[in-house]
């Protein structure tokens, strides 16, 4: 099956409304291209230097998402350009995002990267501290910061009863945040083998990697 192919079948899938995050981690620019002469244009990365090299290189209508776990003094070579991080995880990167916000002007968008796995690898906010930090006086003073919506990663498994509890949590959490926030309006869940529960549970964004571009040869951490 082709890139295109998989880009069709996959829309077919996913409701109009769900943005289509095309994960391209260790995938070489020719398969980026390929995608993106289909049609897509929102692509997402894991790795801040790939991100960096991948946006130099391609058409600059690319909207350029970060996905993965963030070092602090990295985030300065994506601020230039990045259109979303998904994985906003700590008070102190957000604080670094913000202030390289400010130094390059602009407002970056943000998920919060929730934690609903029972995997002690992954990384995020609990609820409590997600709340907590959306409502303190410093998130109010980070000017060049914006929080957009909510991420979360299902735990790693085949139990499709376990993933889907993982993100009707998510999803009701969510909900909440999003009455007293009404510009919180971004649930970016799923992934290629679990996107459809995500969908059914009011994803509005699923970063897909592998049904798309195919396996990956190694796993970048
Ligand atoms: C790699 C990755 C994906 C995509 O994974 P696939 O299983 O290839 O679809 C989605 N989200 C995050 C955070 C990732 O690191």
């Amino acid at each position: 099956m082709s890139i295109k192919n998989n880009l069709e079948n996959i829309s077919l899938k996913i409701p109009s409304e769900v943005c289509l995050v095309a994960v391209s981690k260790t995938k070489p620019i020719s398969d980026i291209l390929e995608a993106y002469e289909y049609g897509q244009r929102v692509f997402g990365e894991n790795k801040i230097q790939e991100l960096v090299e991948k946006h130099n290189k391609l058409p600059k209508d690319i909207e350029w998402h970060m996905i993965g776990h963030i070092q602090r003094n990295k985030v300065k070579y994506m601020a230039p350009f990045v259109s979303l991080i998904h994985s906003a995880d700590s008070y102190r990167l957000i604080k670094e995002i913000n202030k390289q916000g400010k130094i390059n002007n602009r407002v970056i968008n943000c998920l919060l990267q929730i934690k609903i796995a029972s995997e002690e690898s992954k990384f995020g906010f609990t609820e409590k501290e997600a709340t907590d930090f959306l409502n303190s006086d410093e998130y109010v003073s980070f000017k060049n910061i914006k929080i957009v919506g909510l991420m979360g990663m299902a735990t790693f498994t085949d139990d499709q009863r376990k993933i889907d509890q993982e993100f009707n949590k998510l999803k009701i959490f969510y909900k909440k945040v999003n009455r007293s926030n009404s510009e919180i309006n971004v649930l970016s869940m799923g992934m290629s083998n679990d996107y459809p529960i995500a969908i059914r549970n009011g994803s509005t964004m699923v970063r897909i990697g592998s049904s798309i571009f195919g396996k990956r040869n190694y796993i970048k951490k």
